[in-house]
C-alpha cells in the first residue's frame, strides 16, 4: 500500500474508512480488512462493502451459477468475520455498478481512505474502477489498493517470477481481530441502499469442497494421492475431480489468497514426512505460479480479450450458429468432446486438458472462433478467471503468435484419458449400454439419440490441420507462457 496523505476533516458527518470488497472474499491475508481493523483501534470506525453489480452479472462472462458463488462466499466470510471481529459486519448492495454506491457513501460519510484491493480482471471491471477512481478524486478520498496476487497492473517487469517469488514468500497479512462501526450504520448505509449481510439464514452451500481452506487441507492430506496421484490422474476421467486441488473456485473469488495457499502448501510440504507426496506438492505450487502469470501476460496484453493475437487469425474462423449449439449443448457426436462439454455444463468444472481439447475441437474441427465460443465457457466456469481463460482460448485455438500450433486429437484424448469409457458413459447416458472401444468412436448414425459426428470422423484430422493458422505475421510482441506438457 502507498503512504498516506491527511485530509481536511469535514465536521458535520462521521470520518469512517471504507472496505471495498472485490473478488477477495475471506478475512484472512486481507490487507484492506486488516488496516480498516488497526485504524478502528485507533478510533476511526470501518464500513466493509460488497456490491453486486447487475452491469456485470448480466454481461455475457458472468453468470448466476457464479453469482451464488459469490453469495455462498459471502455468508462465509460474514460468519467468519463476526466470529473474528465481535460486531464486524460486512454491507451488500444491489446496484448496476459499484460507483453508484460508493458516491452515496462518500456523501454520507467523512470517508477517510478507500481500502480495497488491486482488480485483475476484464475490460468491464477496469472501466469500473476509473469511474470509482474520478469519484474518489472529485470527494478528495484517498484509493489503497492492496495486491490481490503477484500481478502488476498494466505491465511486467523484466524479472518477473523474482518478484513472484519476493512476493509469495513474504508474511501473510493478519487476520483482523478488532472492529468499529459507525454510529447508526445500519440506517444511515440502508439510506445509501446498502444492508448487512443477514447471517441467521442457513448457507446452502453445492458441496463441503464449497469451504476453501478444507478443500486445500483436503487436497494435501489425502487427495493428492487419489489412484496414480495427483500428477497422474489430474487429465483423466471422473477420478481428476477427486485427485485435482480443485482450489480453482477459491482463487478466483478470493475466498484463499494465492499467498496464503502457496504457504499452507509449502508448510505442508516441508513438514510432510510422506515422500510420495512431494511431487505432488511441488506440482501444485509451480501451478499457483502460472496462474499468476498467465494474469500478468493479460495485464500486459489485455488486447486479447477482444482481438486475435495473431493479426492474420482475426477473420479466419466463424460463428455457425449450428455448429455453435451442438458444441455448448454436447451433441457434436464426439462422445469424449461431449462428455466433457456435459460435464462442464452440469457442474462448473473440468480438467486443464479436458478445457484444452474442447477449446481445440471447437477452433480446429469446427472452425469456430473463440470469441463465438468463449462467452458459454466464461459463464458455466466456476473458476472464470480472465487472465486464464483469454490466454489459454487463444492459444489452444492457435490465435497467438506462438508456435509450435497444438491440436488435440479427440479421439487419442479418449482413449487416453477415460480407457475403459466410464466417464464417457456418466455423462452420456444414450451410450451406456456400449461396451469395449467402440465407445470412444464418432459415428455417421444416429446411436439411441446421441447424434451423428458432427464433422465426418474418416476427414476429422485433414479438417483440423486445414483450420490451423497460416503463416503468421509478427506485429505484436511473442508471449512468454508456462505450459503443460505436448498435446495432440
Ligand atoms: C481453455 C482454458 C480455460 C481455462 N480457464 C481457467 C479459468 O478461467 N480459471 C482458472 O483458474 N483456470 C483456468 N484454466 C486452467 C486450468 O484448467 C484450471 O486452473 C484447473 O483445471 C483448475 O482446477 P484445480 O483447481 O483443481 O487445479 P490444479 O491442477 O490443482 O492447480 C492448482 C491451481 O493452479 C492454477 N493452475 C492450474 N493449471 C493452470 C494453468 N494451466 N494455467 C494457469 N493456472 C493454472 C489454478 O489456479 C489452479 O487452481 C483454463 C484452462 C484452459 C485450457
Amino acid at each position: 500500500m502507498h503512504h498516506l496523505t491527511a485530509k481536511s476533516p469535514s465536521p458535520a458527518k462521521e470520518k469512517v474508512n471504507l472496505v471495498w470488497l472485490k473478488r477477495d472474499l475471506r478475512i484472512q491475508d486481507h490487507r484492506p480488512l486488516a488496516f480498516a481493523s488497526e485504524e478502528c483501534q485507533k478510533g476511526i470506525p470501518a464500513i466493509a462493502l460488497y456490491c453486486f453489480e447487475s452491469d456485470y452479472w448480466n454481461s455475457d462472462k458472468a453468470s448466476p451459477r457464479q453469482r451464488k458463488i459469490v453469495w455462498d462466499s459471502l455468508h462465509i466470510m460474514a460468519q467468519d468475520f463476526e466470529e473474528a471481529c465481535p460486531g464486524g459486519r460486512i454491507f451488500m448492495a444491489e446496484c448496476r455498478s459499484a460507483d453508484e454506491v460508493i458516491a452515496r457513501i462518500l456523501e454520507q460519510y467523512d470517508v477517510q481512505r478507500i481500502l480495497t484491493h488491486q482488480e485483475t480482471h476484464n475490460l468491464w471491471t477496469f472501466e469500473r474502477d476509473i469511474r470509482v477512481q474520478k469519484i474518489a478524486k472529485a470527494h478528495k478520498v484517498e484509493i489503497l489498493e492492496a495486491f490481490q496476487n503477484g500481478v502488476n497492473r498494466a505491465w511486467t517487469p523484466r524479472n518477473w517470477s523474482d518478484l513472484w517469488k519476493e512476493w509469495v514468500t513474504a508474511p501473510l497479512v493478519e487476520t483482523p481481530k478488532h472492529w468499529v462501526g459507525p454510529k447508526n450504520e445500519v440506517e444511515v448505509m440502508q439510506k445509501c441502499g446498502v444492508n448487512p449481510v443477514d447471517t441467521s439464514t442457513t448457507i446452502i452451500t453445492n458441496h463441503p469442497s464449497d469451504i476453501p481452506h478444507a478443500t486445500l487441507l483436503s487436497f494435501l492430506n489425502k487427495r493428492c494421492l487419489t489412484g496414480r496421484g495427483y500428477r497422474a490422474e489430474m487429465s483423466g476421467g471422473e477420478l481428476a475431480a477427486i485427485a485435482c486441488s480443485r482450489i480453482s473456485q477459491h482463487l478466483t473469488w478470493g475466498g484463499i489468497s494465492t499467498k496464503e495457499a502457496y504457504h499452507i502448501a509449502k508448510t505442508y510440504g516441508d513438514h510432510c514426512t510422506d515422500r510420495h507426496k512431494h511431487p505432488h506438492m511441488n506440482s501444485f505450487i509451480t501451478r499457483l505460479l502460472w496462474r499468476d502469470n498467465f494474469i500478468q501476460q493479460f495485464e500486459s496484453h489485455h488486447s486479447m480479450e477482444l482481438y486475435c493475437m495473431n493479426p492474420a487469425m482475426e477473420h479466419a474462423r466463424g460463428s455457425d450458429t449450428e455448429s455453435l449449439q451442438r458444441f455448448v449443448q454436447g451433441q457434436t457426436g464426439y462422445p469424449f468432446v461431449d462428455a466433457c462439454m456435459r460435464r462442464l455444463n452440469e457442474t462448473g468444472w473440468i480438467t486443464f486438458r479436458a478445457r484444452a481439447m474442447l477449446v481445440s475441437f471447437a477452433a480446429y474441427a469446427l472452425n469456430l472462433d473463440w470469441r463465438a465460443f468463449g462467452p458459454h465457457l466464461a459463464q458455466n466456469f466456476i473458476d472464470y478467471e480472465p487472465g486464464i481463460h483469454y490466454c489459454q482460448l487463444q492459444m489452444q485455438s492457435g490465435t497467438t503468435l506462438r508456435a509450435p500450433t497444438r491440436i488435440y486429437n479427440p479421439l487419442k484424448q479418449s482413449v487416453e484419458h477415460d480407457p475403459k469409457g466410464d466417464f464417457i458413459r456418466l455423462w452420456i447416458p444414450e451410450l451406456k449400454s456400449i461396451s469395449g472401444v467402440g465407445i470412444h468412436t464418432p459415428e455417421n448414425r444416429i446411436r439411441n439419440g446421441y447424434p451423428t459426428a458432427i464433422v465426418n470422423p474418416a476427414r476429422l484430422w485433414k479438417t483440423m490441420r486445414a483450420n490451423g493458422p497460416q503463416s503468421p505475421k509478427k506485429t505484436t510482441p511473442q508471449l512468454e507462457f508456462f505450459f503443460e506438457e505436448g498435446a495432440a
